[in-house]
């Protein structure tokens, strides 16, 4: 409170659930509070406007949870105290600094959640958005000559929270904006118990069950959050040195499951549970090692320091455009294509509301078939359903699922793609996946229109047995390698020796009176569609058309 001595601090957890590394628990725990309150609080944009799967929602509870015990374990008075309040808007920052203002709280804010801070790459490319990897590389050489700031160490000690009655969560919520009695609290408190073993038997994170309308049961994923999982996940990858020294992104299986291939480590970026400058340490020193022994090792951008570097681009250039990045319209960086399915243009008012037009009913079709991993192809039918039941597939796999969906197949706007990965994904992060996906869709970063991912060859270089097809579409599991990828040309002897008929569109109605199981015809024909795509994509770069350069004409897109 104020510009006192041993002040009361209140520490809002936001992206950051861990201790170590914090820049800014180390600067409020450096102002030696007499009262230290850490507190995360349910974000009304998260609960209700953010698309968050189940898996998600696991993920994030996990974390808490090992916050909350980690305080514990520091101080056994102290744990993670959860607000349950819709007290904020959009703006919520500017709002929250303004009112804390008013009421003389001293507010302070450190940057923690990315390798450089956003706005200072930003200046060092002169005021632009960096777009790509040499940019972010030479705008950080004017900050710190390339390197992040080092991590901080976790504090050894925590100040005690306020005595329990005044920190009882009841009272909390008895002092939020509506000051409204909380009358779900029964129904909320079987539902923490029904989870207890997500939510910890002591912990009460006054989850908001009804408004974020979820079933944990669920949650299907194998990832688990925490920081202390963290910790332990970037501790095994480390140990292996060669893995770290030689890791390079393209050469790395995105058909290996148990392991993966690569180190599963951002949902952890994501969350907070684990920091980002930690893991660029680490992996500098066991690059540094490396070198010294004379040992080989990879160089960005391929390599893990490229990949965090990756991540620090798409946080730049979302900082630069605000709002703007995540959509087409009025975005000077995304060039605009007449997609089959297309968001609606703004308003006269220049307000976009989300909506979409379909140009193609047939695209609309295609586009709820790739969602539920039915499109007939089953490496995208695989790698699809492994999202929507883990949360998490492969880089190289989003490659394929994403460059199917757009410009190397359906032909649908990257913005219904990304809106699909919002709720799947455990690792969501919007930079990157808003940025991904204009890089795989050639809107934005990339332009390579004519690299195209065959959803059968591809596959097949790096899975020839098709192991990842074999569990993700159990119902292909007894096809022989010939026909994994393409079980449409497996002869219909065959196809009932191997227990599964191809057949119809894989709605449960298309198999009515069916005995047996069934995996779908493909949905289009690849190669008329890889041509048609390629042709539209060529006549959509001619013209050069960007989201800023498509306005509103007279309620129409400007075409030229
Ligand atoms: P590793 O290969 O082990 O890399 C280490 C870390 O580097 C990752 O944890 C991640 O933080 C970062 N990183 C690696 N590749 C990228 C990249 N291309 N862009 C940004 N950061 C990267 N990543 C997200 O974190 N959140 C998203 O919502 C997201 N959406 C994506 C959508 C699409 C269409 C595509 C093609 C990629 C997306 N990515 C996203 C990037 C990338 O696929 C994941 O970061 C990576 O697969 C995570 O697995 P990992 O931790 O094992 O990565």
């Amino acid at each position: 409170t104020g510009h006192v001595s041993n002040p009361v601090v209140l520490y809002w957890h936001r992206t950051d659930l861990r201790l170590h590394d914090s820049p800014a628990l180390h600067a409020a725990l450096a102002l030696k509070p007499l009262v230290f309150i850490p507190v995360w609080t349910w974000d009304p944009h998260y609960v209700y406007k953010a698309r968050v799967g189940p898996n998600r929602w696991k993920f994030l509870l996990e974390c808490q949870s090992q916050l909350s015990d980690a305080y514990e374990n520091l101080n056994s008075k102290q744990k993670l105290w959860v607000k349950d309040t819709d007290a904020y808007a959009q703006d919520r920052d500017t709002a929250v600094i303004a009112m804390a203002e008013k009421a003389g709280v001293q507010v302070i804010i450190r940057m923690g959640r990315t390798l450089f801070d956003p706005d200072e790459l930003i200046q060092k490319n002169n005021g632009k958005p960096t777009m790509s990897i040499t940019q972010v590389e030479k705008a950080a050489v004017k900050i710190n000559n390339g390197n992040p700031d080092k991590p901080i160490d976790p504090p050894s000690s925590i100040p005690d929270p306020w005595d329990e009655e005044r920190m009882d969560l009841s009272s909390l919520e008895h002092d939020s904006i509506d000051n409204q009695p909380d009358l779900n609290a029964e129904h909320r408190t079987q539902k923490d118990e029904q989870y207890s073993n997500i939510m910890g038997p002591k912990n009460d994170f006054a989850v908001p069950w009804d408004d974020i309308g979820i079933d944990l049961s669920q949650a299907a994923t194998p990832h688990r959050g925490g920081e202390a999982e963290a910790l332990r996940v970037l501790g095994e990858c480390i140990k292996n040195e060669e893995y770290i020294a030689q890791f390079e992104k393209p050469q790395t299986s995105p058909a290996a499951f148990e392991p993966q291939s690569t180190t599963l480590l951002s949902p952890h970026l994501h969350f907070g549970s684990l920091s980002v400058r930690k893991f660029w340490w680490d992996v500098h020193a066991v690059m540094e090692n490396q070198r010294k022994a004379k040992k080989p090792v990879a160089s960005v951008p391929t390599n893990l320091s490229g990949q965090l570097l990756f991540r620090d681009m798409y946080f730049c250039a979302q900082a630069s455009l605000g709002h703007r990045f995540a959509r087409t319209h009025g975005n000077e960086i995304v060039r605009f294509i007449d997609w089959h399915l297309q968001s609606s243009p703004p308003d006269k008012n220049g307000s976009v509301d989300g909506s979409y037009e379909v140009d193609s009913q047939e695209a609309e079709e295609w586009f709820q078939r790739w969602k539920e991993g039915r499109t007939g192809f089953p490496w995208i039918d695989a790698l699809m359903r492994q999202l929507r039941q883990e949360g998490w597939i492969h880089h190289l796999g989003r490659h394929s699922v994403a460059c199917f969906l757009t410009r190397g197949g359906c032909y649908v706007s990257w913005e219904r793609g990304a809106e699909v990965f919002e709720e799947l994904l455990i690792d969501h992060e919007t930079a990157c996946n808003i940025g991904n996906w204009q890089w795989l869709s050639c809107t934005a970063f990339y332009a390579m229109f004519y690299r195209c991912y065959s959803p059968i060859s591809f596959g097949k270089k790096w899975d020839p047995e098709g192991n990842l097809i074999r569990r993700y579409c159990p119902e292909l599991a007894k096809f022989d390698k010939k026909h994994i990828y393409e079980p449409w040309k497996a002869p219909i002897a065959d196809q009932k020796k191997w227990g599964c008929r191809v057949t119809g569109d894989g709605t449960s109605s298309s198999r009515s009176g069916d005995t047996d199981n069934t995996y779908p015809k493909p949905m289009f024909n690849f190669d008329e569609r890889r041509r048609i795509c390629l042709d539209a994509m060529k006549h959509a770069f001619s013209f050069s058309l960007h989201g800023d350069d498509a306005k509103v004409k007279d309620g129409s897109w400007k075409k030229e």
